[in-house]
This record gives structure tokens, C-alpha cells and sequence, in this order.
């Protein structure tokens, strides 16, 4: 068998959506499970939909994602040009070569004429009427300098059939496939023709994308056969819905890398949960590295229904790289997000760090996440209630009447002092230390939910913001 080959190939329309990035891994996977190459091609004919710096945002997400290329525009390779525009002479040349097989033929057809062969319905269906031109009449309107397209002519009767990797049997009568252009007015060939030659001239072996070509595959295939060229193999993957009926769009913009990046996701992660969107793997192993990913990937896992884009899996899943980050790495990645907190300048960011990293899913949760420890402010004395700990006001203004001079006198102030005061404290009232904690967390933060306990909490306001804070929870107590 001929060493596989694989392709991604993006058009540059801007950023990068998770079905593209889909398609690149699952491509990428394929080939290098198979001792491959993975090949990069842009494909920039359509020159409206052309946005500057696109490429750069597909190197970009690409390298984050650890997806590499063997052959690509910066890559080079044996089979360049990579980019469409640069190919054109020689989608030209190949269309010409059709003229002559009268596999295609030129069309000089207005827009005009195009727009009335408008069914009831409102679909236009090209009528072959440019094929019954004579070869004078061609010459002619070509010197002339009309203007024309090349269109593909396709079959009337049988049928076109192919074989899907994921999908099985696919075959479609001829009669419904249209003359489709090939190369269009400007010159440049439609996706419908490019895809075609260059997949060809870069021996591609096996085509992975999404399954809006699935039915156009068959159009493909006679292009194929036309030239006398081996057809490679398909692998149609089902659209990422957004939820039952509505499919994942290009404008959700929530459904683009750099917008999962800037919110704090991994991209580790967020490769992971997208293999996991359409491809199930055998055991129940949710977690995957690349290289576990390239062991694993079976077209047989791939899916014939589409897959919902489930956000609070990928969270959940990007908590769990979160959970095993080095600390240093944790907060390298973290500090952005302590920076647009309202902790900035104030409290000290590697302390939050250390509670937070195994209660935060995405990064994006610090900034709410520490907002508490600024919002100390009266407090209804309910706070206090702890039904379990047998704590009441009255108990709380105990602890506090206590422990407060003795955590005035402190002059060590760390978590191993604060733990010694606290448990002191309790032994002369004579209660459990869990009372204590609990009252001493209360009054210094005003919430009774927070990450980390008292001692933390007391760690982080330092010794001044903490007394000034127990004074206060006390003076309302007694009110
Ligand atoms: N340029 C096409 C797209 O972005 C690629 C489809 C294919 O992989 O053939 O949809």
C-alpha cells in the first residue's frame, strides 16, 4: 500500500473552528498512527471570503494544539506550491484537459440566462446549454475575450458510487448531479475542482473532512476517473451540533480556539474533548494525551450521528489538566486572571494559587473566584449559625472575645502560628477546634463559603487587614 498520506485543508476565513480543528487532529492522527505525513494546504480561491492573517491564526492554534505538518507553505515539500492562489496555472491546464476529453466544456452563459433557469422552487440547475457549442463559435468567443467558465459534464444516466470510511455505501444517481463550474469567470478553480487535482497531485491517500462533501463526493469521483487517476479514500466526519437541531455555527463565536483559549481552557484540553466529539473510543478512558490519542484513533470509533458540543464536559475535563499542572506552570497561566481580579495589588496571588488549583475548571472562574476576600462588609450574625458545630452569635462572640487578643500579640504570623492560636483558643473555652475555625473564618471574610479555611484566610489578609476585620466581626456581634 502507498505510505498514507493525510490533509488539512482549511480556507482562511479568520479563526479556527473546533469542526476544523476536528478535521486537523483527526487527519493528523490518521497519519502519524500510520507512519504518515500530515500535509497543510490553504485553500484561498475564494478571494471574497479571503481574510489577512488567517494562515497565521491556523499556524497558531495548530502549534498550540501540538498538531505538526510535514509539508505545508512553511513546512515546504516536495508537492508545493501549498496555497491554492499559487497553484493556479495548473488547476487551468487540467481543466483545459478535460475541455479536450470533453469531460467539461466552456460556458458563456450570463448571469442573466443563469438567473432564469430558476425552477418554481427557486433552484437553478445549469441546462448544458454552452455543451451544443460549435468549436468555431468557442474559438470565436474566446477571442473575442467573452467571458466564460468551465463546467464539469457530467453523466446523464447510471449511477456514481463510492464507499465511505465512516459512512458505508454512497451512490447517487447522475442525473442529479449538475454541471458544476470548475474554474470560474476570475480564473480560479472552485473548491469542487482544486480539492480534486491537488489531492491528486499530492498523492493524498485518504481525504478527511467534514460531511457537507459527502454528496458532492460523487462529482468528485467522475473528475477522478475522467483524468484516469486513483480515487483516495474518504472519511466523512459528522457535523458538532450545538445542540439537538442547531449546528455548532462559524459565527457561535464561542466556538473558536482562540475564544476557549483567552477563557482560560488548556489546549491540551480542548484537543482532547474535541477527538472525544465524534469518535468514541473503545474503553471508557476519558483522558488522552497526543501520543495515547495517536495509539487509540480507530475510524471504526467514528460516529454516523452528529455530536453536541458539550461545554461543561470540556470544563470539566480541562479542571482535570488543571489539577495535574506543575504549580510553577499553574501559575504562569494563572497570574493573567489574578491580574483583571480585585485582587490585583492587594493580596498575594501564589497563596490564592494554591487553593484554587484543584477548584477551578477554567481559568476564567479566578477573578470570581477571590472577588470575596475585598467585599468584607456587615454581616447579618445568622453567618455564624452552624447547626452541626452547635454555633450560635452568642458562641461566636465567645470564640472572638477570646482568640482576638491572642491573635493581636501574635508576632509570627503563618500558617502553623495561626493553627497553634486557634487550637489553644479552643482548649480554654473547652470546645471542638472545628467551632473555632468556623467562627474565625466567618469573621474574617463575612461568607461562609470560601476556598480554603480560617488559617488560609488569615494567611492571606496578613496580620493588620485580619485584626482590623475581627475587631469589626466582634463590635457587630455585640450590637
Ligand atoms: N477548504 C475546505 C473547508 O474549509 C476544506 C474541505 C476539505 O477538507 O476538503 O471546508
Amino acid at each position: 500500500m502507498n505510505k498514507v498520506r493525510t490533509r488539512f485543508a482549511p480556507s482562511p476565513t479568520g479563526f479556527m473552528h473546533v469542526g476544523n480543528l476536528r478535521s486537523a487532529l483527526y487527519g493528523f492522527l490518521f497519519a502519524r498512527q500510520n507512519n504518515g505525513s500530515f500535509i497543510l494546504r490553504i485553500e484561498d480561491t475564494d478571494l471574497e471570503r479571503y481574510v489577512e492573517g488567517a494562515v497565521d491564526v491556523i499556524y497558531s492554534t495548530l502549534k498550540q494544539s501540538g498538531i505538526t505538518f510535514d509539508e505545508g507553505p512553511n513546512e515546504g515539500g516536495a508537492y508545493g506550491p501549498y496555497v491554492q492562489s499559487e497553484r493556479r496555472d495548473i488547476y487551468l491546464q487540467y481543466a483545459l484537459e478535460l475541455v479536450e476529453k470533453k469531460a467539461a466544456y466552456y460556458c458563456f452563459c450570463d448571469k442573466e440566462r443563469l438567473d432564469g433557469l430558476a425552477d418554481a422552487t427557486g433552484i437553478k440547475r445549469y441546462d448544458k446549454h454552452c455543451l451544443s457549442l460549435s468549436e468555431a463559435e468557442i474559438a470565436e468567443r474566446l477571442a473575442r475575450g467573452d467571458k466564460y467558465v468551465i463546467r464539469q459534464n457530467m453523466p446523464t444516466t447510471g449511477f456514481s458510487e463510492y464507499d465511505d470510511m465512516v459512512f458505508g455505501h454512497i451512490s447517487v444517481p447522475n442525473e442529479e448531479l449538475e454541471d458544476q463550474v470548475l474554474i470560474k469567470s476570475d480564473g480560479m478553480p472552485t473548491y469542487n475542482f482544486a480539492n480534486v487535482i491537488d489531492d491528486h497531485l499530492m498523492a493524498i491517500t485518504h481525504v478527511i473532512r467534514g460531511n457537507e462533501y459527502l454528496s458532492s463526493t460523487p462529482k468528485y469521483n467522475l473528475l477522478y476517473q475522467s483524468f484516469g487517476w486513483e480515487i483516495p479514500k474518504y472519511m466523512h466526519l459528522t457535523p458538532i451540533m450545538k445542540d439537538e437541531t442547531r449546528k455548532l455555527s462559524k459565527r457561535h463565536g464561542d466556538a473558536n480556539f482562540d475564544d476557549f483559549i483567552r477563557k482560560g481552557y488548556l489546549p491540551e484540553a480542548i484537543v482532547n474533548y474535541i477527538a472525544l466529539l465524534g469518535w468514541s473510543p473503545k474503553g471508557t478512558q476519558e483522558k488522552f494525551t497526543m501520543a495515547e490519542l495517536i495509539e487509540h484513533f480507530d475510524v471504526k470509533g467514528l460516529s454516523k450521528s452528529s455530536s453536541i458540543f458539550d461545554e461543561a464536559k470540556m470544563k470539566w475535563l480541562n479542571g482535570e489538566y488543571i489539577k495535574e499542572l506543575p504549580f510553577a506552570k499553574f501559575m504562569e497561566l494563572a497570574t493573567p486572571f489574578f491580574e483583571q481580579s480585585a485582587i490585583k495589588g492587594i493580596y498575594d496571588y501564589q497563596k490564592f494559587g494554591k487553593l484554587l488549583q484543584s477548584r477551578i475548571e477554567i481559568f476564567n472562574e479566578i477573578p470570581e473566584k477571590v472577588e470575596f476576600i475585598v467585599n468584607f462588609q456587615k454581616f447579618d450574625s445568622e453567618l455564624y449559625q452552624n447547626k452541626k458545630l452547635k454555633i450560635d452569635s452568642e458562641v461566636a462572640k465567645v470564640v472572638l472575645e477570646t482568640i482576638n487578643p491572642l491573635m493581636e500579640k501574635m508576632d509570627v504570623w503563618n500558617e502553623e502560628s495561626l493553627h497553634q492560636v486557634i487550637i489553644q483558643t479552643a482548649e480554654e473555652l473547652a470546645l471542638k477546634s472545628g467551632v473555632v475555625y468556623t467562627v474565625l473564618r466567618v469573621a474574617l471574610t463575612a461568607t461562609n463559603i470560601t476556598p480554603g479555611g480560617s488559617v488560609e484566610m488569615a494567611d492571606i489578609l496578613g496580620k493588620a487587614e485580619s485584626i482590623r476585620r475581627l475587631r469589626l466581626s466582634l463590635k457587630w456581634l455585640r450590637e
